[in-house]
């Protein structure tokens, strides 16, 4: 199937793509296009407009502010994020996740703030972000620049706290301290499908951020727990992980099991 027809523009400033958005209720912004152009070509989506953010510069990149955060614009696409020895440096469990998204021609072209927006429930970013308490910043026509918790952004299935006028602009990461490792583990059919289920951790001392995604709607984050032996078990049994084409809650369930021992297990090196 082809798209039906819309028309395009293409800013070069972020101030001109939210002057679009707020004048086109219907609008859709595109950045990577690997989610929005099938769901476009399956006629899934007709929007009138496309808003195509890759000419606004400002909207990439990879920086670390002075205190350690990690600062990564929303157009940054995954390869760059793959490739970063900043990245690999510091936050070493995002650089560890990359690998796992799609192949490496879509990571190509696709973003993290895609990615973001688009939240597939079985997508890696958006555990990561969950996991390490990113911040997201997200812009609208009028309104100062407004900062969300990851955990508080994905609200459901395919579903977040993006209005339909907001722009997201850029990620931060807060300083990977000292000490803290971190382990990730994904099953999925073959390599480069989304995941049946995948769990990223950090572990600081004794206590764990355990995030789980690909089974429910939205990442899963167990925080700040101490670490004990039941754990795995414990985290498997506080999951509702759906049933669904490509498992049972119960697979579902004994996979967060034994996915989150091993997450923990490379954590601590082992
Ligand atoms: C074969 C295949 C396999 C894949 N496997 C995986 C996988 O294993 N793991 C995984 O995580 N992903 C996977 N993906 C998805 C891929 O990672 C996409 O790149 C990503 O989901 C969307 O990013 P994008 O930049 O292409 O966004 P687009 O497709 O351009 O946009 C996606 C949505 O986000 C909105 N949007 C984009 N940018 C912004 C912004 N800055 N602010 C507000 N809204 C915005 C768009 O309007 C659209 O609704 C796969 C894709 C394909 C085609």
């Amino acid at each position: 199937l082809k798209p039906a027809a819309f028309e395009y523009r293409a800013p070069r400033t972020l101030d001109e793509a939210l002057g679009l958005l707020a004048d086109n209720a219907e609008a859709k912004l595109l950045a990577g296009g690997q989610s929005l152009v099938p769901v476009l070509n399956f006629r899934l989506a007709s929007p009138p407009l496309l808003v195509d953010l890759n000419r606004i510069a400002a909207l990439a990149g990879i920086s670390q502010d002075a205190d350690g955060s990690l600062r990564i614009g929303a157009m940054t696409r995954n390869r760059a994020l793959e490739k970063s020895e900043l990245v690999r440096r510091a936050n070493p469990l995002l650089h560890a996740a990359m690998p796992y998204i799609a192949h490496a021609q879509i990571r190509n072209r696709g973003t993290i703030g895609g990615s973001l927006a688009h939240a597939d429930s079985a997508a890696e970013l958006p555990a990561i972000c969950v996991a390490c308490d990113a911040e997201l910043s997200i812009a609208r026509k009028g309104s100062a620049m407004r900062t969300v918790r990851a955990a508080e952004f994905f609200k459901g299935f395919f579903t977040t706290a993006l209005e339909p006028n907001d722009i997201l602009v850029s990620i931060r990461f807060p300083a990977w301290p000292a000490g803290r490792r971190h382990g990730f583990v994904e099953l999925s059919r073959r390599h480069g499908d989304f995941a049946i289920v995948g769990v990223a951790v950090t572990v600081q001392g004794d206590k764990a951020n355990i995030a789980i995604f690909g089974a429910e709607d939205v990442p899963r984050l167990f925080r700040n727990e101490r670490i004990n032996p039941e754990m795995a078990r414990s985290v498997a049994a506080r999951c509702k992980p759906r049933s669904d084409h490509h498992a049972s809650a119960e697979y579902r369930s004994e996979l967060i099991e034994v996915l989150t021992r091993r997450a923990l297990l490379q954590a601590s090196g082992k």
